[in-house]
This record gives C-alpha cells, sequence and structure tokens, in this order.
C-alpha cells in the first residue's frame, strides 16, 4: 500500500477515548525496544510519528494513528520493562485486556520479535493472550540487518517454535533500516483490511 497521509488521533486510555468511526483496525505489540516505533514509522514512512512511550513512570496509553483516512494503527505500550511497578503492570494488563478482548473494528494484532533472540517468556504469554481471544495474528521479526542471512532460516525457526505459532498465522522477517519485509507486511495488513 502507498501511504499519502498519517497521523496521531489520540492517546487514548479508556473505550470512550476511541475513535468512534467504523475503520479497520490493526494493534502492535511487543516487548519494550523490540522496534516498534521504528516499525510504525518505516511503515508510513514518517521519521518521527511513532515514539517510545515505554519509559517507566510515563503515562502509558493506546495511540491510534490513521493512515490513508482508511485505516487506524493502534500502538499499545510496550511490555516487559522491568523497572515498572506492579501496580502499573496491572494497569496496563486491563487496559491493553480491555481493548483485545471488546474492540470490534480490531481485524489482527501484529506482535514484534527481536529476530536475534529467542521470544521472551514475556512474548510467549502475549502470543498465547493473542490466540486465547482467536486473534489473527502476523508476528514481525525485527532487526533483521543485525544477524547475517545465512542465520535468518534458523532464527525464524526457533521464533516459530518458541511461540508455538499457528499455521495460519504470518511470520515476516523485518528491518526498519532497510525497508526488508516492508511489502509483504503491507500486503497481509491489506488482506486484513478487506
Ligand atoms: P520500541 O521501544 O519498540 O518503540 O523500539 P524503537 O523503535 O524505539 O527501537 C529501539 C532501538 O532499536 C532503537 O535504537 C532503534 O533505532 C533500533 N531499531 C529498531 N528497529 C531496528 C532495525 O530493524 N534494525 C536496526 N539495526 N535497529 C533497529
Amino acid at each position: 500500500m502507498k501511504v499519502t497521509s498519517s497521523d496521531i488521533v489520540i492517546s487514548a486510555v479508556r473505550p470512550a477515548q476511541y475513535p468512534d468511526v467504523d475503520l479497520p483496525e490493526i494493534a502492535l505489540a511487543g516487548r519494550s525496544n523490540v522496534g516498534k516505533s521504528s516499525f510504525i514509522n518505516k511503515m508510513i514512512n514518517r521519521k518521527n510519528l511513532a515514539r517510545t512511550s515505554s519509559k517507566p513512570g510515563k503515562t502509558q496509553t493506546l495511540n491510534f494513528y490513521i493512515i490513508n483516512e482508511i485505516l487506524h494503527f493502534v500502538d499499545v505500550p510496550g511490555y516487559g520493562f522491568a523497572k515498572v511497578s506492579k501496580t502499573e503492570r496491572e494497569a496496563w494488563g486491563k487496559m491493553i485486556e480491555t481493548y483485545l478482548k471488546n474492540r470490534e473494528q480490531l481485524r489482527a494484532v501484529i506482535l514484534l520479535i527481536d529476530v536475534r533472540h529467542p521470544p521472551t517468556k514475556d512474548d510467549v504469554t502475549m502470543y498465547d493472550f493473542l490466540k486465547h481471544y482467536d486473534l489473527p495474528t502476523i508476528v514481525i521479526a525485527t532487526k533483521a540487518d543485525k544477524i547475517p542471512k545465512g542465520k535468518w532460516p534458523k532464527h525464524l525457526k526457533v521464533v516459530k517454535e518458541t511461540l508455538n505459532m499457528e499455521k495460519e498465522d504470518h511470520l515476516i522477517l523485518f528491518s526498519s533500516e532497510t525497508g526488508q519485509g516492508k511489502e509483504e507486511a503491507w500486503n497481509i495488513i491489506q488482506h486484513f483490511m478487506s
């Protein structure tokens, strides 16, 4: 998809703040620092629209972006930040669960994984959570440029196996440095939009 416009719509913490329009939504989840903001910015050809908001103490919000006036990306705050308090973690969990469980516009969830390392316990928990709610999942294996090409197949296999991925879910190798995987990611997103 050729992106010609993108903008932030709202940073929401509760359902009353979600945009009240019937546009398809794709949510994006991943642990802090996995490259989620870089992924969003690369996909929409922006340098800095999405920013990391996972610093401890910072308000954790669901950030809605509108793309080409026809699609919402919903940036879910990053997880697995050791310094976040238990209270904050619980608030995070509640907000995410409320959104993922009930949002009718939600078509699929993009789960970002750092391809250099096996998925963490938190990554596995998140994937299982998405499957529990029957949400179609697109796993994006980020930072592909950081490992040699010859090692890609082995690393992808580890991702697939550690998450115990279902057959119908998608796995895409991605790099926000080189743009690798961008077209494939858009093709799959478009498939879920129609
Ligand atoms: P977020 O916390 O998940 O939003 O992560 P960011 O997008 O802020 O990325 C975290 C760090 O990883 C930053 O220093 C990025 O420049 C770097 N990064 C993200 N994606 C890639 C990638 O595909 N390749 C490389 N080499 N670095 C990346």
